[in-house]
């Protein structure tokens, strides 16, 4: 047997197929991922009502697929700001009525899953609860789709095994987000695993997006980062923009401001569009590996 084939039998339900099921899209407002690239943007927090309407409507202008915000924010600090909670909540509905944008939200605890799950359009993993269990069976009992990012160390294995258990409850809607892992160090907060991006979608059908945002930890390196994805297969990214930066209450540093999104979406078409031509995938010696 091939070895990737005979890793795969590990999660029958994340493994790629060949010839059977290649590659699955979910669902996402009008959009899909999984059909071209598609991008999540907003904010990393949502920091007051204001704030996040002002940026989600210029998210809603620059042709964003969908809104980011996290409520409920996993902080490295107990003293840091650790998000409104249910008041977030209620103002990413708000934001979402005003914009039309469907909404991913984290969720870091099971005792929250029915609140966000009652705003959110997709739940968030954070990469810190890849491998809590609990939530990650409690999220597969639900009908939303998934975004689950892949913990600071984890292996390719143990992320489609974190997959698996969502999916393993009856949730088939999971969305692989890569988000830089520990590495030596490379200036980077994280080091964007470009690397895993092919080696998932060899292995699962699964879409997997970047987010070059958590891994650059400064906006200057976040265009090049979120194109490296696309070049080399992401179906898309999640990125953190803001209307203001500096005012932005969590990982302002990494912000791009909201401004430049339409020219990082014009840039991810063209890589798009220059990776479909010269995607090797498409040739029949490597369609038969
Ligand atoms: C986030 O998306 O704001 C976040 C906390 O991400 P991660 O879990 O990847 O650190
Ligand atoms: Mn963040």
């Amino acid at each position: 047997m091939h070895p990737v084939n005979a890793i795969a039998t590990e999660y029958p339900l994340a493994t790629r197929i060949a010839g059977v099921r290649e590659k699955t899209t979910v669902g996402l407002g009008g959009a899909s991922i999984g059909v071209g690239i598609t991008v999540i943007a907003g904010p990393c927090a949502v920091d007051s009502r204001e704030d996040l309407c002002t940026t989600a409507e210029l998210v809603r202008r620059s042709g964003a697929h969908a809104l980011r915000g996290g409520a409920f924010k996993p902080r490295t600090s107990p003293y840091a700001f650790q998000g409104l909670g249910a008041e977030g909540l209620r103002y990413l509905a708000e934001a979402r009525e005003q914009t039309g944008l469907p909404v991913v939200t984290e969720v870091m605890d099971t005792r929250d899953v029915a609140a966000v799950t009652e705003i959110a359009d997709v739940l968030q993993i954070g990469a810190r609860n890849m491998q809590n269990f609990a939530m990650l069976r409690e999220v597969g009992r639900t009908a939303l789709p998934v975004l689950l990012k892949r913990g600071l160390a984890a292996t390719v294995n143990e992320f489609l095994l974190a997959a698996e258990y969502i999916m393993a409850e009856g949730n088939p809607n999971v969305i692989l987000c890569e988000r830089g892992i520990r590495s030596v160090d490379n200036g980077c907060r994280f080091t964007l695993d470009v690397g895993i991006i092919p080696v998932l979608k060899e292995r699962s059908h699964l879409p997997v997006i970047a987010d070059p945002s958590h891994a650059a930890g400064d906006v200057r390196r976040v265009i090049p980062l979120a194109l490296a994805a696309v070049a080399v297969g992401a179906d898309g990214i999640i990125v953190e923009t803001h209307h203001d930066p500096v005012r932005s209450r969590c990982d302002s540093a990494q912000a791009l401001p909201v401004s430049l999104l339409p020219d990082l979406m014009r840039g991810l078409q063209m890589i798009e569009q220059a990776r479909s031509e010269a995607q090797p995938a498409h040739s029949p010696m490597v369609a038969a590996l």
